[in-house]
């Protein structure tokens, strides 16, 4: 028997109205083991009474004993302040009383092994071995005690009755034990199988939340993505570029790099718009921005700055590369034709750079000289790249 598992004891326990659910089941399965064992224990020790001479006293004892204590233990228990303590010490109670019973018969043999078995065995089920040794401590020792003061001689034979009630007492008591044990490991059981359900439960729950948070993370990212670009030509938009620009200008500034922009605006758009349609001229500005982006390295900032207008930031490159490059996309925008329908349609491209540090440490002054260059380039005929030029904005302004 798993009495090692029973529940400890308190040291100061709940008051009555506060009683939880497993205290009172555990009172009524004590109180049940006790009546049951009384009522078989009162079979047993009145037909050992009947078989002898045994006073009207005795009687009474037997019944007060057997038949009325029971329950006023129990009553006692459940209005206790400590209600499974004085459950539990009122088994020692039990031991003593048993065992003055077996003294005072003078220690028959069956008598005395059923009582202590069936009281050894209802303390240890819920106090455990240590529980069981001090019940057996209290049956035997005030019976020996009684036995040394009154000589009560002993008298350790019974009747076939009794010895026969004895033994079907101990086996109904064990097998009572022993059912009500199986109860509780079925309880236990159950209630074991519930919790891992519920355990699984609530892991698929986690789980499920995980995997939401996972999915909004995704669709965060896809948000904060689609909020930074154009979505006519997926390029950067100017909100991404505005906030980007200071960051990677303070970069090259603190690493000593240098910086261009190069500002890029379709020649005579507004014609390719009226001649060919609103639809051609957004494929037109399609074709330039896949051909920006295709250029660009990692670091670079590829942007649709306006209507027409793009805008190229180019973390530590030199105003000289930034030329040759900006060249060379002019001359393949020039040179390529853009297929839209029966439509061959071609275009060209201006563009203004300004470079870090020579023309401005500023991110609005550099965007404003790249402009000023720009509008250079178009003033010039269209076409071509242009460097800021301090000299000529000057005499320009
Ligand atoms: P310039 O050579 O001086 O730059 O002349 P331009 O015609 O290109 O310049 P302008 O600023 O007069 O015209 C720009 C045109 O770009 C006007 C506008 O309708 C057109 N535009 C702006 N955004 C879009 C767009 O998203 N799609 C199309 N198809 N056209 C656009
Ligand atoms: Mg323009
Ligand atoms: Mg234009």
């Amino acid at each position: 028997m798993s009495s090692e598992t029973a529940p400890a004891v308190p040291d100061s326990g709940p008051t009555r109205a506060s009683l939880p659910a497993h205290a009172q089941s555990l009172l009524r399965m004590i109180h049940r083991i006790r009546a049951g064992g009384s009522v078989m224990g009162f079979a047993i020790v009145g037909s050992h009474l009947a078989a002898g001479h045994a006073s009207v006293t005795a009687w009474v004892l037997l019944v007060l004993h057997f038949l009325v204590y029971p329950h006023l233990v129990h009553a006692w228990a459940l209005r206790a302040r400590d209600p499974i303590r004085a459950g539990l010490y009122n088994f020692l109670l039990d031991g003593l009383l048993l065992g003055l019973w077996s003294a005072s018969l003078g220690y028959p043999l069956w008598i005395t092994f059923t009582l202590v078995v069936c009281n050894t065995i209802s303390v240890m089920l819920y106090q455990g071995l240590r529980g069981a040794l001090l019940a057996t401590a209290t049956f035997v020792l005030p019976g020996l005690a009684l036995l040394w003061v009154t000589g009560t001689p002993t008298n350790l034979h019974t009747s076939a009755l009794t010895t026969g009630l004895s033994m079907a007492g101990l086996a109904v008591f064990l097998l009572m034990v022993t059912r009500m044990n199986f109860q509780r490991t079925l309880k236990l059981r159950d209630t074991r199988e519930a919790l891992r359900r519920s355990e699984q439960a609530l892991q698929s729950a986690n789980d499920a939340l995980h995997g939401q948070l996972d999915e909004i993370q995704v669709l965060q990212a896809r948000l904060s993505e689609q909020a930074n670009r154009d979505p006519l030509t997926g390029l950067y938009n100017r909100r991404y570029l505005d906030s980007t620009l200071e960051r990677e200008l303070a970069r090259c500034q603190r690493e000593g790099q240098p910086l261009s922009l190069i500002l890029i605006d379709i020649d005579h758009f507004k014609l390719i718009n009226d001649s060919w349609g609103h639809p051609a001229g957004d494929e037109v500005l399609r074709q330039l921005a896949d051909m920006l982006a295709s250029h660009a390295r990692g670091s670079d900032v590829a942007c649709r700055y306006g209507g027409e207008e793009f805008l190229m930031l180019l973390p530590g490159m030199p105003l000289g590369v930034a030329c040759e490059r900006a060249e060379r996309w002019r001359e393949d925008f020039a040179a390529a034709t853009v297929g839209f329908g029966e439509f061959a349609i071609q275009a060209t491209l201006s563009a203004g750079i300004a470079g870090y540090p020579g023309h401005g440490t500023t991110a609005a002054l550099l965007i404003r000289n790249a402009d000023r260059a720009l509008y250079e380039a178009k003033a010039e005929g269209r076409n071509r790249v242009t460097v800021y030029d301090p000299q000529r904005s000057v005499a320009g302004n």
